[in-house]
């Protein structure tokens, strides 16, 4: 039996985790789930959005699935995903990017992996006033940091037979931060000499991705590029509902679906599970179970190429519940 962490989150993340949970079980694999709060649930009944047995649990079992959790804008307390990240030092954001059969998007083959540097960067949230009308925020990066995602991409690059790895940058104008982003990646890429390595300035990367994204293939990123340009990615295989990632370190792997809480749609029953769902997939293979993640992988694939008991946001009716009762009838 194994044991992974199960946090459900704010929004419609318990809607999506628990539709995740039932496939899982109806694919008859022994987990025993233990459920942690984080976020605002967390805030409200502990007064901390990560409280330490949610880290704790997550240590010990090694594995999480997790939903989205809320994150108050300019003011309220630190996000708690970025205190999760570095607590347990994950340092790697892993978001696949595939064509899905049956999901409208603009193009046929997209088939990107995104591995964006979890550690540092702007995203680190360190800033302070200078004053009363400026403000000042501090960009970090190192090159250990640099070089651990890097070896992580193009070790990826190779076990997965891919082709290329492309780092984004913006190291014309921030020579120091991002062009030593830029010389580590540099440098890693040197010990891979049978995977074509360039790089791309990232206002250029976002055209050429909105343009003709099948041409890229691994690419490696800093922390804040690696936000926003996900999110785009997502766009172009047809929005959040469906993308999905994982939090990864030395010592434990965090799987969750990119989107956020999704205020607009909480409680409805209309929310999505697919995304939630593939990270199902992904911590199944992780955790060894693989038969079943590839029986789940072959339903949830199934169900949306037919196309009759998909969510609204991929162009069907269905609530939550139909469309998992679908998935789980196609097992
Ligand atoms: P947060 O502040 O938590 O990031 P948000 O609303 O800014 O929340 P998302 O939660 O990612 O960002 O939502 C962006 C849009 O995508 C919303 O209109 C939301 O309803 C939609 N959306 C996100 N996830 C899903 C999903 N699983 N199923 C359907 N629609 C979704």
């Amino acid at each position: 039996m194994h044991k992974v962490t199960l946090i459900p989150g704010d929004g419609i993340g318990p809607e999506v985790t628990s539709a995740a949970v039932k496939i899982v079980e109806a694919a008859g694999v022994d987990i025993q789930w233990e459920t942690k709060l984080m976020g605002q649930s967390a805030l409200e009944k502990f007064g901390d959005p990560l409280p330490k047995d949610t880290i704790r649990s997550i240590e010990y079992n090694k594995a999480a699935l997790k939903g989205p959790v809320a994150t108050q804008i300019g003011t309220g307390f630190r996000s708690a995903n970025v205190a999760l990240r570095q607590s347990l030092n994950l340092y790697a954001n892993i978001r696949p990017f595939k064509t899905i059969e049956g999901v409208k998007s603009k193009f046929e083959n997209v088939d990107i992996v995104l591995f964006r540097e979890n550690t540092e960067d702007l995203y680190l949230g360190i800033e302070h006033m200078v004053g009363k009308d400026a403000a000042e925020g501090i960009k970090i990066i190192t090159r250990e940091a640099s070089e651990r995602i890097a070896s992580m991409a193009f070790s990826y690059a190779v076990r997965e037979k891919r082709k290329k790895v492309t780092c984004v940058h913006k190291a014309n104008i921030m020579k120091l931060t991002d062009g030593l982003f830029l010389s580590s990646v540099r440098d890693v890429a040197k010990k891979f000499p049978d995977i074509e390595f360039e790089d791309i300035i990232v206002d250029n990367a976002c055209m050429k991705l909105v343009m003709n994204p099948e041409q890229f293939d691994v690419m490696v990123l800093p922390n804040l590029y690696g936000d926003i340009v996900s999110d785009l990615c997502a766009g172009l295989i047809g929005g959040l509902g469906v993308a999905q990632s994982v939090n990864i370190g030395a010592e434990a792997a965090v799987f969750e679906a990119i989107h956020g809480t999704a205020p607009d749609i909480v409680g409805k029953g209309i929310a999505d599970p697919t995304a939630s769902i593939l990270c199902a997939v992904a911590m199944l293979k992780e955790i060894g179970e693989n038969a079943a993640a590839e029986k789940i992988n072959y339903a949830v694939l199934k169900v949306i190429r037919e196309g009759k008991h998909v969510t609204v946001d991929i162009g069907g009716h269905a609530t939550t519940e139909e469309m998992t009762q679908a998935i789980i009838d196609n097992l």
